[in-house]
């Protein structure tokens, strides 16, 4: 602008001025330029280098004002009415001017080579747009010195185009959001008008009733407009934002809302199929797309599937495709969004080999079948699924036909971060249940093979306690025959033989209770009741132990337990008291109730036998702890689990040599 004036001015005094103008701001364009160029490439420590940079771009100003730096102005027909001739500084500056704008072109030219995809492209325009740009500048420079060495093209055409190229990668490669910047540029402007206006209001306010009638000073209207800037500016820029997006950017995304919404959605599902249908539904309605779609990894197919359709795809609902298709090795390897056009353009470059040619062709088919214009890749990296391409997100076009700005990118990018916590999280959930599953399923089978090793162990016993009666009925029944008329027989025989079959009856249903896997089913029961049959069980099988069983049964109240369950339990503590007395003794199975502290039902099973020691007793509970030839070691886990689940106790007393006594401790049901 200052320029402009200079070079329209037509007396040399006006000029100097405008002159001046120029370089004292013109000082800062190298600062300006490098600072540019870092946000761009995002080198964000150069922070103490900057400063440095723009210190001696405010020592250079300054220096522009000095003689030595342009000593008059010359007329410099017939360009220009005058051009300023140069002092001793001014070589000095247009050295500075280039040093700083070669390290900004060095830094451009190294983030260039190092980066991919969309940036590459961008870096690529600024690149050399700046450098016919700044070849511009020092053609100027060269006609400042009026040098005869000269580019071929004048500083105007090179300047000019510099901004052309600028402006066109803008528009076609997303450098930069035109819109944000118009939308700040009518907030702000709009904002500054309003500061202006309240202030001058103030001011003359005050002037009109403050220093007329009581002679207070202008700053306590400066002290008023302040505290009224301070209060007011916040709620004016919202409303001013609003008003602006209401007018100008009507159905514009809003980025933080939809951002808001989806992260709430996706955090609550757990189910990955309800999740992906959410979140495709979300993009498309918040970003205003023709269609959507999302596509998930089967790991049993080794393939992708698309699972959610929003908008027009429908009928690609379902379609399958295999996991080594390019477009999904390219998405797990760039680990970024893909955009088609990203594609397109590179493919235009006829200088890429054709094994690369070929694999971005694929990609671009696959996308169009598609219907994606933009990919977004889901990738987990949690340590239980791993580092997984999880779920693809399609992106048509936008209802609006618009391009696809920087602000939707960024917006597609986040979304995406958290469509893959999110999918990561429903697959460990998955995972977490159907692992919770096979333990409960181990479980199961754990009690279950304990109850069969007991029964190995009963075996024996069983056999006798039901051939012995077996071979009595069958004398009997053959008898029977011969000796109908016998009256005394017939007495005996109803006397015998019904008792008998009663009781291998009971045997066999007690057996079968215990052995069959059942389901849980607590209802209150009179624990002696239990007791008494699984006393039955056991003393059959433990005759030949020559162990003696007395019952201490007092009258209790009932416990809400699992018949079966406490069947277990007390079959195992009964078989374990009996088999630590090998030579003999007394198996006492008591009952008590205890109802101080809290009411509970307690049952003693205490045997004479060889005792537990103290460093055993620990160990005791562990499962697969045994000291038995053939012993599973499960026995005493099992018990202390299923007492547990019923929120009751299992204790130990025991002295070695002497014996040992099992309590277990059930809350009463009263
Ligand atoms: P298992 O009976 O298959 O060995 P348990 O879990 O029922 O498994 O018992 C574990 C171990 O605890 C037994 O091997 C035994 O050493 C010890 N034990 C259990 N009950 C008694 C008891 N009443 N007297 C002595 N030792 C016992
Ligand atoms: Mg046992």
């Amino acid at each position: 602008f200052c320029t402009f004036i200079f070079v329209f001015s037509d007396s040399p005094n006006v000029a100097m001025l405008w002159n001046y103008a120029a370089y004292f701001t013109g000082a800062y364009i190298p600062a300006f330029f490098l600072h540019f160029i870092f946000e761009v490439i995002g080198a964000t420590n150069k922070k103490q280098f900057m400063r440095i940079v723009y210190l001696l771009s405010t020592i250079f100003a300054f220096l522009t004002l000095s003689n030595n730096f342009i000593s008059g102005l010359t007329p410099y027909p017939p360009n220009y009415l005058f051009m300023p001739i140069p002092g001793a500084l001014y070589g000095i500056f247009v050295a500075y001017f280039n040093l700083i704008v070669m390290i900004a072109f060095i830094s451009l030219f190294i983030a260039y080579i190092k980066t991919t995809g969309i940036k590459r492209n961008q870096y690529l325009y600024l690149l050399v747009a700046s450098i016919i740009g700044f070849s511009g500048t020092n053609d100027f420079f060269l006609t400042v010195y009026q040098s005869s060495i000269r580019l071929p093209f004048s500083h105007d055409w090179l300047i000019s185009a510099y901004t052309a190229i600028f402006a066109y990668a803008v528009v076609q490669h997303r450098l930069m959001d035109i819109e944000v910047v118009i939308k700040k540029g009518i907030i702000y402007s709009t904002l500054m008008a309003a500061i202006i206006g309240v202030y001058s209001f103030l001011i003359l306010l005050g002037q009109i009733l403050f220093q007329n009638t009581l002679g207070i000073n202008q700053w306590v209207s400066t002290v008023v407009t302040a505290f009224a800037i301070a209060v007011g500016f916040k709620p004016l820029e919202g409303f001013i934002t609003e008003i602006t997006n209401e007018y100008f950017f009507k159905k514009k995304v809003n980025f933080q809302n939809t951002l808001k919404k989806s992260s709430e959605a996706l955090s609550l599902l757990t189910d990955i199929d309800r999740l992906i249908r959410l979140s495709t539904r979300i993009l498309a309605r918040d970003m205003f797309l023709e269609e959507a779609s999302a596509l998930i990894y089967e790991e049993a197919g080794h393939r992708y599937v698309v699972k959610a359709v929003a908008g027009k795809s429908k009928d690609l609902i379902g379609l399958a495709l295999s996991d080594n298709h390019e477009l999904f090795k390219h998405l797990f390897a760039a680990k970024r969004i893909l955009l088609r056009d990203e594609i397109k353009h590179t493919l235009e470059n006829k200088m890429i080999l054709p094994e690369e040619r070929k694999r971005l062709n694929a990609i671009k088919k696959e996308m169009e079948q598609l219907h994606a214009h933009i990919c977004v890749p889901s990738i987990s990296r949690g340590k239980y699924i791993g580092n997984k391409l999880v779920a693809i997100f399609c992106i048509g076009d936008k209802k609006s036909g618009d391009m696809y700005n920087n602000e939707d990118i960024q917006l597609l990018s986040t979304l995406s971060n958290q469509a893959a916590v999110a999918v990561e999280n429903a697959l460990m959930y998955s995972d977490l249940m159907k692992q919770f599953q096979e333990l409960k399923e181990t479980k199961d089978q754990l009690v279950q093979s304990e109850k069969l090793a007991a029964l190995g162990t009963m075996a024996a016993g069983i056999a006798h306690e039901i051939r012995n009666p077996l071979t009595s009925l069958q004398l009997f029944v053959q008898m029977m025959a011969e000796r109908f008329d016998d009256h005394e027989f017939r007495e005996k025989f109803t006397q015998i033989v019904p008792p008998e079959i009663e009781r291998l009856n009971r045997i066999v249903n007690d057996l079968v209770s215990f052995a069959k896997p059942s389901k849980l089913v607590r209802e209150p029961v009179q624990i002696n009741d239990i007791l008494d049959k699984t006393i039955r069980l056991s003393e059959i099988s433990f005759r030949k132990f020559n162990v003696k069983v007395v019952k201490e049964f007092t009258e209790v109240p009932k416990v809400v337990v699992d018949s079966q369950q406490m069947m277990q339990i007390f079959l195992n503590l009964i078989m374990n008291g009996s088999q630590a007395m090998p030579t003999g003794g007394t198996l006492t199975v008591k009952t008590y109730y205890h109802d101080d502290f809290n009411k509970k039902v307690c049952i003693d099973i205490k045997d004479t036998g060889v005792g537990i020691s103290e460093e055993t007793q620990k160990k005791l509970f562990a499962p697969f702890f045994t000291t038995k030839e053939g012993g599973t070691g499960l026995g005493l886990a099992i018990t202390r689990r299923i007492v547990e689940e019923h929120k009751g106790e299992v204790k130990v007393r025991s002295k070695v040599g002497e014996g040992t006594t099992f309590t277990v401790e059930l809350p009463a049901a009263i």
